[in-house]
Parts: structure tokens; C-alpha cells; sequence
């Protein structure tokens, strides 16, 4: 199940990758298939329209290659030109129009930077239908040479026209919404995460803690952590080399904040970790445990072995403390820690 769910996101990836090159294949193939079907049934005029159709797509898939958002637009008024002249010479019946009606919905998804210009592209697809609608009613058109041979088969023209709209309108739109899911997604993860080391942000924190009423929060532990020297490894080392470090510091704050715990990047070399539910008896031998582990890791990065220390301050938080204040609280432990030498966790 969860490898065809694979598969299935791939094709969809895929698709999304390659849609204009794909829409242009399929655009190229139903004006084939039209013209087939035209020369079958003797009308010459519109087998004739859609090789110049064909024409028009292989040149952009064979001879300039550009699948383009320009190729797009290209082919969206390429559209509206073929569906007119169908519709004025079979009359509406057949359906050609719905193809101006479902392209002038799926113009959005086709070319998505094209801004407010795909207003008017969609709006020059709704008047153009309307004024065909009208001509064609009002002045009673007909062309019977053009319209007899495929009269017995209107409904079945007008079919098919329908399900190739109704199929270009879906698959645009679904395709649309994923595009749209994953740039949320992306999006979301960028506004709680911190993008060197993938910790939560300060913003995530702050919000997260002030979601809890004051008086529904049970007693919680913050501890502040902040890397001893870390100028020293930048100035040392290099820029590239300290981030390196925070990233591997950031790894190790992660797996000592397990469950619902958070491990923050607070900011430049400055971390928290926010333990809720519990006593700060409790987090003590854990920020010790990682203390030590920090000391006694070596660092690699460019060929060098990096070792730094940390020091931590513990602070606790009721149910009815401003959480700016203990965080102040633990800020001020580790201050005291700075002061005592570094490398320890004040309590
Ligand atoms: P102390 O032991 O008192 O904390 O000394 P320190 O050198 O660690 O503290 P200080 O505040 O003097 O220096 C912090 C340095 O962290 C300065 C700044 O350039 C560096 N820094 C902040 N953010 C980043 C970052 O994202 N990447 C790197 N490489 N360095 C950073
Ligand atoms: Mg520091
Ligand atoms: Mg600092």
C-alpha cells in the first residue's frame, strides 16, 4: 500500500515537473485525432485546421523545444482560435466552446507567474465565448456543407469535447492544490523551524507556550543552553566551521528533548530546551548527561576536530508564571554559569 502510494506521489511529482511539456503532447495528439476524424468524414476544411494545429504544436515540441509559460499561453490562444472557428462552422451542438470555458480555468495553473495578466487572458477566453454564442445564435450560421456529414455524430462530439474539458479542468486543479499543499507545507515548516540546524524557532516557542491558558499549564522546566567561546571557534575556524558546530550542538539537544519536550534555537548560539509536566530535579542529570556528552565529542569538520563546551541554566515555571520570566529566570542561572568558570549546569 505505502509503495503504491509512493508511486503514485512520484508520478504526480513528475507530471507537475513535466505538465507543459505534457499538456502540449496531448494538445498535439487530440488535433491528430481530430484531424483523422475530420478527413474521415469528408470535411476537409476542418481535417485541414487541425494539421495547421498539429503544426503549430510540433514546432514547439520538436523543432523550438520550449515548453515555456510563453508556449502555454501560445497554445491557450491557439485554443480559443480553433474552438471558434470549429464552433462557427459546426454550430454549437458539438461543444467546442467548452474548451474556452475549461482553459480559461486552468490558464491560472498552466502559467502560474504570469500575475494579473492571467485575468485578462481568462477574461478575453469568457467575452470571446459569449460574443461566438451569440453570432452563432442570433445570426443563425450555417454552413451545411461543413455540418451535414458529422451531424449524426453532435452528441458524440459534444461527449467526448465535454470529458477532454472536464479532464484538463480536474487534473489542473488537483494538480493545482497539491502544488499549493506542498508551498503551505514548506512554508509552515519555515515559520516554526530554524533553517541552519532544523530546531524550532522562537516564535514557535513563544507561541506555543502562550496557546496553554495560564492557569491549564502544570509546572515546566526551561533550560537555556548557550556553547562557551563559540566567537573563539568562529574566529578560529571560520564562519562555516561554526555552523557546522551549531548544527551538530542542535543534534545532540534533539535527542536529549525527546516526547513532547522542545528543543529550540533561541537564537545565534543560544538554545532552550522546554520540558513540560515535570521538576527540575528530574532535568537536571539530563542537562548534566548532555553536558558531558558535549565535552567529550570531537567535532569534524574540514578536516579539523572542533571541541567545545556548554553551559546550561535551569529554571521552573508554575501554572500561573509569565513564561517571559522564567526564561529570564534561566537566563540569569546561566549567566551564573558563565561567571562559575562555564562547562556546568546551574540549578
Ligand atoms: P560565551 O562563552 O560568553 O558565550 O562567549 P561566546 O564567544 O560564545 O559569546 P559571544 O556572544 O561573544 O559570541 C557569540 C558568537 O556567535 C558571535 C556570533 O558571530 C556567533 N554566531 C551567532 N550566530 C551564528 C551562526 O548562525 N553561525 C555562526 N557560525 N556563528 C554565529
Ligand atoms: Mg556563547
Ligand atoms: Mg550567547
Amino acid at each position: 500500500m505505502d509503495r503504491l502510494k509512493t508511486n503514485i506521489l512520484k508520478f504526480v511529482d513528475w507530471v507537475t515537473v513535466n505538465r507543459n511539456l505534457l499538456f502540449l503532447a496531448v494538445c498535439f495528439m487530440i488535433h491528430a485525432v481530430f484531424a483523422v476524424v475530420f478527413y474521415r468524414l469528408g470535411i476537409w476544411l476542418l481535417a485541414l485546421l487541425n494539421c495547421f494545429s498539429c503544426c503549430f504544436y510540433l514546432r514547439f515540441l520538436l523543432i523550438a523545444r520550449d515548453t515555456s509559460e510563453k508556449s502555454m499561453v501560445a497554445t491557450y490562444f491557439e485554443i480559443i482560435l480553433f474552438s471558434v472557428l470549429s464552433e462557427l462552422a459546426l454550430g454549437p451542438e458539438f461543444g467546442f466552446h467548452l474548451y474556452i470555458i475549461g482553459l480559461a480555468a486552468a490558464i491560472f495553473y498552466l502559467v502560474p507567474t504570469y500575475g494579473n495578466k492571467r485575468f485578462i487572458y481568462q477574461i478575453f477566453g469568457i467575452v470571446t465565448v459569449f460574443i461566438l454564442e451569440v453570432v452563432v445564435k442570433i445570426f443563425h450560421l450555417q454552413f451545411p456543407d461543413l455540418q451535414e456529414p458529422a451531424l449524426p455524430y453532435d452528441t458524440a462530439f459534444y461527449l467526448v469535447n465535454l470529458l477532454i474539458t472536464t479532464t484538463v479542468v480536474l487534473s489542473a486543479t488537483f494538480l493545482y492544490s497539491k502544488e499549493t499543499d506542498s508551498v503551505w507545507d514548506s512554508l509552515r515548516y519555515n515559520m516554526n523551524h530554524d533553517a541552519l540546524t532544523g530546531l524550532y524557532n522562537r516564535r514557535f516557542l513563544e507561541r506555543q507556550i502562550e496557546l496553554i491558558p495560564d492557569n491549564k499549564r502544570s509546572q515546566y522546566v526551561i533550560a537555556m543552553v548557550d556553547i562557551d567561546f563559540f566567537k573563539k571557534v568562529n574566529d578560529t575556524y571560520g564562519h562555516e566551521a561554526g555552523d557546522a558546530v551549531l548544527v551538530k550542538v542542535a543534534a545532540c539537544l534533539k535527542e536529549t528533548a525527546q516526547n513532547e519536550n522542545l528543543a529550540v534555537r533561541w537564537g545565534g548560539e543560544e538554545f532552550i530546551l522546554y520540558f513540560p509536566n515535570t521538576t527540575p530535579d528530574k532535568i537536571y542529570p539530563l542537562m548534566e548527561a548532555l553536558r558531558v556528552r558535549i565535552e567529550n565529542m570531537a567535532i569534524e569538520t574540514g578536516g579539523k576536530l572542533i571541541h567545545i563546551t556548554i553551559t546550561s541554566g535551569i529554571a521552573t515555571g508554575m501554572a500561573d508564571s509569565n513564561y517571559e520570566k522564567v526564561i529570564g529566570n534561566a537566563d540569569e542561572k546561566l549567566y551564573l554559569g558563565k561567571q562559575r568558570g562555564r562547562n556546568r549546569v546551574i540549578i
